[in-house]
């Protein structure tokens, strides 16, 4: 039976100093000792979940096997890990508050006044300890969202400092992200910061053990010896965190500074073997030294915030590396699109992928492009909006069908050859009421999309409210456009592509959500390849013609 040890990683000074990537890269490094490990996130904003967030407050909204709408840093843990996450590995104060709330309705509380401390934290606490009932993780890292200090933490890192005392200094740890800012007048590292957001823990209560510091500098023994004491860390649990340029750098970063080390040490686990890390090393190694280059564009309406599309990003560094290729994104906004011209704008580019997304704005520019791609044989991808405005584009343009939409955007439109799912009929809830998580497809043989995953059944995620009519499905096959991925269980079409298109394909599910680096995703993999190869004819037919010329 496994007794889960406990690390929990806040964050100082600033946000956005990275808290997921180095909860990621601890994690990897003890997973490549051997160990078995877990990440969830604690999110202290009132939302019950990220899923009703605009990306541009929240970046993307990630989607689990079990169809849970959690924080993009989910994304980050499987795809450092490659190991599913799941609903529980990331709770909301929303989420903690409305239990409390249901437990109070029923009856629980015996008539007890419901207070924060210990109704809230008690709460909290049950759901830190959630995973580690599942006694298969050694380890789990706890990330607390936000920044020390903040009034809406206070009760995650009270409930912390209960954990730490009810659960033992052996079992309980805390890691502190924080900053070394540079001032550049003086010409110094400066931990004053560091000092006042460790000094704000402790005051609450907690004290941490080791300190993570991003810097853009190397931090000097001094500054090292300074944090030490005035933070009280021992001088070899303050770790250095400098810039990189690749979030994948972090774990070697790491590793040579021993975080993973002495979190061992400090919590009684043996720390004898080295962490393999020889696999990983060798993808960062084929991503700093890429053999050749692609131009691909992400169409969409959030490309200002490329969080918002952060899994497919990072799919697209992973199916980079698989093809030894450096996969350079061109953010195209799909809302200018319609005023520009096209080809310009699409002209440099060996692959076109029309994001996912939801409402009517942009949508226009996206089956412009898709026509563009479609017409001039460029690879394309689409993803749930973006194969649903692949349909829409060939209903209009191939089947003739005019005035084609989706009802999402035109409620009377003569053709719906996207609507409302039959289970979405009646639903007027937002949050959590979507299509969610992973559901079986059925792969039609002989075709692009079967040839790429190699099997029949495949398991993808979704989040989504529309869907393919099938009335139209006969008119489609027979124009060439093909519904080569079905749910086995309701013949939902999941998979669309064109027969006479070299790389023309559209996806209902989110491809992006499962790619990771130990396990790059296909269908990426292979948008990649097809993109390469029309970038190398692209570039004979540039030659031939020059030759031409002469
Ligand atoms: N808005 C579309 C739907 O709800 C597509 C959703 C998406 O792209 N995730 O079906």
């Amino acid at each position: 039976m496994i007794v889960s040890k406990h690390v929990f990683v806040t964050g100082g000074v600033t946000s956005s100093l990275g808290k997921g990537i180095i909860a990621s890269s601890l994690a990897k490094l003890l997973q490549a000792r051997g160990f078995s490990v877990t990440i969830q996130k604690f999110d202290p904003y009132i939302n019950i979940d990220p899923g009703t967030l605009n990306p541009y407050e929240h970046g993307e909204c990630y989607v689990t096997d079990d169809g849970a709408e959690t924080d993009l840093d989910l994304g980050h843990y499987e795809r450092f890990l490659n190991i599913p996450t799941s609903r529980a590995n990331n709770i909301t104060t929303g989420r903690i508050y409305h239990n409390v709330i249901q437990k109070e309705r029923r009856g629980d509380y015996l008539g007890k006044t419901v207070q924060v401390i210990p109704h809230i934290t008690d709460e909290i606490k049950r759901n830190f300890l959630l995973l580690s009932e599942e006694r298969k993780y050694q380890i789990i890292i706890t990330e607390i969202g936000g920044c020390v200090g903040d009034i809406e933490s206070l009760p995650f890192i009270e409930a912390v400092r209960q954990m730490k005392w009810e659960l033992g200094q052996d079992n309980v740890i805390v890691v502190h992200l924080t900053l070394i800012p540079y001032l550049k007048s003086a010409g110094e590292l400066k931990t004053k910061p560091t000092q006042h957001s460790v000094k704000q823990l402790s005051e609450a209560g907690v004290q941490p053990d080791i300190l993570v510091c991003r810097s853009e500098y190397p931090l000097p023994p001094e500054i090292r010896k300074k944090l030490s004491q005035f933070c009280n860390v021992d001088y070899d649990s303050v770790i250095e965190a400098l810039d990189s340029d690749t979030i994948y750098e972090v774990p070697i970063l790491m590793q040579k500074e021993k975080l993973d080390k002495r979190v061992l040490q400090k919590l009684r686990l043996p720390y004898d073997n080295e962490p393999k890390m020889d696999k990983w090393k060798n993808f960062l190694k084929k991503l700093r030294n890429p053999k050749r280059e692609v131009h691909i564009g992400l169409v969409g309406k959030y490309v200002k915030l490329h969080d918002a599309y952060k899994s497919i990003s990072e799919a697209f560094i992973h199916a980079g590396v698989a093809n030894d290729c450096k996969v350079h994104i061109h953010w195209i906004n799909s809302e200018e699109l319609v005023e520009k011209d096209l080809a310009q704008e699409l002209a440099e580019l060996h692959g076109v992928l029309v994001a996912p997304g939801f409402g009517d704005r942009g949508i226009e520019g996206k089956i412009q492009a898709i026509r563009y791609v479609r017409e001039n044989k460029v690879p394309f991808l689409g993803i749930c909006l973006g194969m649903q405005c692949a349909t829409v584009e060939f209903a209009r343009n191939v089947l003739g069908l005019e005035g084609a939409a989706s009802t999402e955007i035109d409620k009377n439109t003569p053709h719906p050859v996207i609507d409302l799912m039959e289970s979405q009929q009646h639903i007027t809830q937002k949050g959590g009421t979507m299509r969610l998580g992973s559901y079986p497809c059925k792969l039609k043989e002989g075709t692009k999309v079967y040839k790429i995953y190699n099997k029949t059944i495949i398991h993808e995620r979704h989040r989504h409210r529309y869907e393919f009519n099938n009335k139209y499905l006969d008119m489609f096959e027979q124009a060439g456009m093909i519904a080569s991925g079905i749910n086995p269980d309701n013949n939902l079409v999941e998979v669309i592509e064109l027969c006479d298109h070299p790389w023309f394909i559209g996806t209902q599910y989110h491809p992006e959500l499962k790619s990771t680096v130990d396990s790059p995703h296909p269908l990426f993999i292979k948008f990649v390849e097809a993109s390469i190869e029309y970038a190398k004819n692209k570039n004979k037919s540039a030659l031939e013609t020059q030759r031409v010329g002469l």
